[in-house]
């Protein structure tokens, strides 16, 4: 069935009361009828024991004692459930019976020591009765049948029947009512989420559902969208800020070439300056490819398809070879690097990502630090592996630390202008870890240096 939640809730609640006012109505009537019984046995057993008072014995026979007072009691007391009297013999012969039974008779039980008979018909009237036996001398002489009409209990037993049974389906369907008008009340803030969130796209992400009052589980659901438009919202922020400072980065070389062989064009320019320019050019194409290869590995880094091939590798030799195949790019004596690492050290890594790591980190530590200076990387094992890539350059500004790795940022990049860079070798850094999941940390002070330390 396609019920709409409030309905739902509405319905699985009827149910559910439905059962339980079933059963109240139920308890009720048999509360009733117990207590409506229970008074009718009361009486007739009183009657009973009163009519034995008043009956005598003789030759073997019962007979009522005074029938003239009987009869004139009959007529005094107004009866509105008249007790009916029959005795009889051995063999249900009567012997005598109360003037108010006429013509009627009341059934016989023949060898029922005390029996209560169930409901009975006398003259068309609903009567319960009790019949007890007489003994005299140890011996059966007859019984003594007391009977009282159950009319009056009968009708107000159906009357209470058929009013539980008219009210049953009115208290269902009030309580349906209710629960629906409830449930519906109660889901107000649902549908405040729903057309909050069917009215966000991506031009007003920055719009948030409104927290609902009462802190429930309501109020924890929005709290929660909330969280995760603010995540959405930042990640779709970063994602603009990555386009246009990736747009602003290629825009740069791409001006300075059109500048340059604009120049070039304007009149005919001697052979050397040719070769300076096109060599600018190049420089500058180089630059581009070099972007776009960052980009392109950072894209990569970030498919959801990208997981770490590990293979072991030792650790020494992986480093000394990095130097060597660096050391190409270094101006004469530029820096000294000095390697102080645990000989015979294996490592279960990916060894792609970890080059990316020590390549930017390592030619990071080399183009911030002065001519002559010396940048040490240490390798410990104890107990957990630990790199670290410690250099004496220009450091980074306390405030800068958590932003050097966000794409494109250089921190004071006007300071050192001639130090040449694109913003991206960290981020990759701390993708590449994230991937490897290395704790990457770094310390600096201004004009002292830097270190970075990767634990494994
Ligand atoms: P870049 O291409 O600018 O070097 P990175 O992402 O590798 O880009 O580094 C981001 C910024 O962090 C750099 O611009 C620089 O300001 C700072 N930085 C990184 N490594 C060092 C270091 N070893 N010493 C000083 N500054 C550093």
């Amino acid at each position: 069935m396609n019920l709409s939640f409030k309905n739902r809730i509405a319905f699985f609640y009827l149910i559910a009361t439905a059962m339980m006012v079933a059963l109240v109505f139920i308890a009720i009537y048999l509360v009733i009828y117990n207590r409506v019984m229970s008074d009718i046995e009361y009486a007739l057993n009183y009657e009973a024991i009163r009519h034995q008072k008043e009956i005598v014995i003789e030759g073997g026979i019962i007979r009522f004692v005074n029938r003239t007072e009987m009869e004139e009691r009959e007529h005094r007391d107004v009866e509105v459930s008249p007790i009916f009297i029959q005795l009889v013999d051995p063999n249900g012969s009567v012997t005598d019976r109360s003037p108010n039974l006429k013509e009627g008779r009341l059934a016989f039980k023949r060898d029922a020591m005390r029996s209560l008979e169930q409901d009975d018909v006398l003259n068309g009237k609903r009567i319960r009765q009790l019949q007890i036996p007489i003994v005299d001398e140890g011996k059966l002489v007859g019984y003594i049948i007391t009977a009282i009409s159950i009319e009056n209990s009968h009708q107000l037993l159906v009357t209470l029947r058929q009013l539980l049974l008219v009210m049953y389906p009115i208290v269902l369907l009030l309580l349906f009512g209710v629960t629906r008008w409830l449930a519906g009340k109660s889901i107000v803030p649902v549908k405040t989420i729903l057309s909050t969130t069917n009215r966000i796209t991506e031009s007003n992400l920055n719009e948030r559902i409104p927290l609902p009052e009462q802190k429930d589980e309501l109020h924890q659901l929005t709290a929660s969208i909330n969280q995760l438009l603010a995540r959405i919202e930042s990640a779709m922020d970063r994602e603009k800020q990555f386009t246009a400072d990736a747009s602003h980065e290629l825009r740069t070389p791409l001006s300075v070439l059109r500048g340059t062989l604009e120049v070039l064009l304007r009149k005919p320019r001697s052979p050397e300056e040719y070769i300076d320019k096109i060599g600018l050019s190049i420089k500058e194409i180089d630059r581009m490819h070099h972007i776009v290869e960052q980009l392109l590995t950072l894209a990569r880094f970030d498919h959801p398809s990208k997981t770490p091939v590990y293979s072991y590798i030792q650790v020494c030799d992986f480093i000394q070879d990095l130097i060597q195949r660096q050391q190409i790019n270094w101006s004469e004596g530029n820096v000294e690097v000095v390697v102080s690492c645990p000989k015979q050290l294996q490592l279960n890594t990916d060894p792609g990502l970890l080059e990316v790591i020590l390549d930017n980190l390592l030619s990071n530590a080399v183009k911030y630090s002065p001519a002559g200076s010396r940048i040490r990387i240490e390798v410990k094992e104890d107990p957990q592996v630990s790199i670290s890539i410690i250099d004496q350059g220009v450091g980074i500004k306390q405030d800068d630390l958590d932003k050097i790795f966000q794409p494109f940022y250089r921190s004071d990049a006007l300071n050192h202008k001639n130090i040449k860079g694109t913003g991206l070798g960290l981020s990759l850094v701390q993708k590449a870890c994230d991937l490897l999941s290395i704790d990457l940390t770094v310390e600096s002070e201004l004009n002292k240096g830097s270190s970075f330390t990767l634990r494994f």
